[in-house]
């Protein structure tokens, strides 16, 4: 571990922060929501002072959709747990030596945390003293657009900047960017996350060199930390240009040295948000880590494994490893249909994308139509719905097929004719086939005893 400078001497190394607001957030719905007003109710009883901070703030300034709220408040979490139980307020002790606490009002969750300041880092955790300084709170968050506040009027206090940093896309560490990585590594993939999703060119050079010299030491992190990072970074509109950075300064060789080249990742972003516009074909994480992959399964199951991916994440991104070689845009509609059918509408969806992202980053210059070909692909997956066997082992027993393997045997038998004839045959039909394959089976074994 090591001491943290002191906040003032911190903060004396800084541009003079600003303490005062400096302008106004329009109000906003969700400042103004029943559940909102009862935990800034509740606090403000106790004597406390909340603002909102961090992603809401920014995303309301830029008009994206605000997801989770987060207030910062100077009350210690023991004062908070306290304002909130007395007015009624569901209180849970999320972090509490970290200082949050969760607030739910009508299933509405809020994390409140006590303002702090950092007594010690050690690049993973950092030991924190609670503060009612809104300034050094600020300074030992990450970035300057992640350290503004507003207050439940709309004002809005930006001790460094991060106004400014927000409309001009400059996602800028607070203060020196080196120290504040050697704090926290996970604030370099955090650098990473907020670019892809925030940032323009120029990009801050003191960022990227920091970024640079701390890179081999992000294996210290945990699979999990990484991987909810990443996923951020690759759920951007456009990742594979932060992708790309993460490449040229050494964070990708070190959290996934699996990671090929990004060309197939930028392409099927394309498709994804910005080319196809279909249902059913959204961003998706794991579809695009898949497409960052150069790994067969083995090499899929052992990302899975590392970054602590779900059992059914795990599967995913261990299929999409696997794209058979033709998969091409003149696919005959039985063959994809038989593909539906072996792999399910999912799987299909996710290679046949993949398929199309692939072959666009090596051949840019498609022939005239094999777009809409692909589409067509796409859309006849979108829109297929499972077809069942129509026969059951019961069905060879009633047909007086002893017990044992042989029952398995002629219905698979069924089954690959049933494909082999575009899934038409019906039930009747299928049981008149079997009925066929079992008595041939039992002539054999007549003949042969
Ligand atoms: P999101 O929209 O993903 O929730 P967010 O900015 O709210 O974005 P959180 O991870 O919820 O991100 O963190 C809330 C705030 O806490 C951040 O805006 C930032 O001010 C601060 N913060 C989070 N993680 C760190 C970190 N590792 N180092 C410094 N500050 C952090
Ligand atoms: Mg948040």
């Amino acid at each position: 571990m090591t001491a943290a400078a002191e906040p003032r001497d911190r903060l004396r190394a800084l541009p003079a922060p600003n303490p005062d607001p400096v302008g106004a957030l329009p109000p906003q719905p969700w400042m103004r929501a029943p559940e909102t007003l009862a935990v800034f109710d509740a606090l403000r009883a106790a004597g406390g002072e909340a603002r909102f901070v961090g992603g809401c703030v920014r995303d309301a300034l830029l008009h994206r959709p605000v997801r989770d709220i987060d207030i910062a408040c100077h009350l210690t979490p023991e004062r908070v747990t306290a304002a909130l139980e007395a007015a009624g307020v569901h209180a849970i002790p999320t972090g509490i030596v970290h200082g949050t606490v969760t607030a739910v009002v009508n299933r509405v969750h809020f994390e409140i945390t006590t303002l702090r300041r950092d007594l010690e880092t050690d690049g993973r955790r950092a030991r924190v003293a609670f503060t009612d300084d809104w300034t050094a709170d600020a300074a030992r968050r990450d970035f300057t657009i992640n350290a503004l506040f507003c207050g439940l009027d709309g004002a809005i206090h930006d001790p460094f900047g991060g106004l400014e940093d927000l409309y001009a896309g400059r996602v800028r560490f607070v203060g020196d960017a080196r120290t504040r990585c050697e704090e926290d590594l996970l604030r370099v993939l955090r650098f990473f996350r907020f670019l892809a999703h925030y940032g323009r060119p120029p990009i801050d050079p003191d960022a990227v060199a920091a970024c640079r010299a701390l890179a081999p030491r992000l294996t210290e992190l945990s699979g999990e930390r990484i991987r909810h990072e990443l996923f951020l970074v690759l759920l951007a509109p456009d990742p594979a240009t932060a992708v790309l950075l993460m490449r040229d300064t050494g964070p990708l060789a070190a959290i996934l040295p699996e990671a090929g080249p990004v060309g197939r990742l930028r392409l099927l972003s394309w498709l994804e948000t910005t080319a196809l516009g279909i249902d059913g074909v959204d961003p998706d994480s794991v579809r695009r880590l898949a497409a960052l992959l150069d790994a067969d399964r083995a090499g899929a199951l052992a990302v899975a494994d590392r970054l602590r991916l779900s059992n059914r994440q795990r599967g995913r991104l261990a299929a999409l490893a696997e794209i058979p070689g033709d998969l091409h845009p003149d696919l005959p509609p039985r063959d994809l249909r038989r593909r539906l059918y072996r792999w399910g509408g999912e799987t299909a969806r996710d290679r046949l994308l993949l398929a199309w992202a692939g072959a666009m980053a090596e051949a840019p210059r498609a022939g005239p139509g094999v777009n809409a070909r692909w589409t067509a692909l796409l859309e006849a997956a979108l829109a297929w719905t499972p077809t069942d066997f129509p026969l059951r082992g019961r069905d060879a027993l009633d047909l007086g097929v002893p017990r044992g393997p042989r029952v398995g045997e002629l219905l698979r038998a069924v089954a690959d004719w049933w494909e082999a004839e575009d899934f038409r045959p019906d039930r009747t039909a299928c049981l008149d086939r079997l009925r066929g394959l079992a008595r041939d089976a039992a002539g054999d074994v007549r003949s042969t005893t």
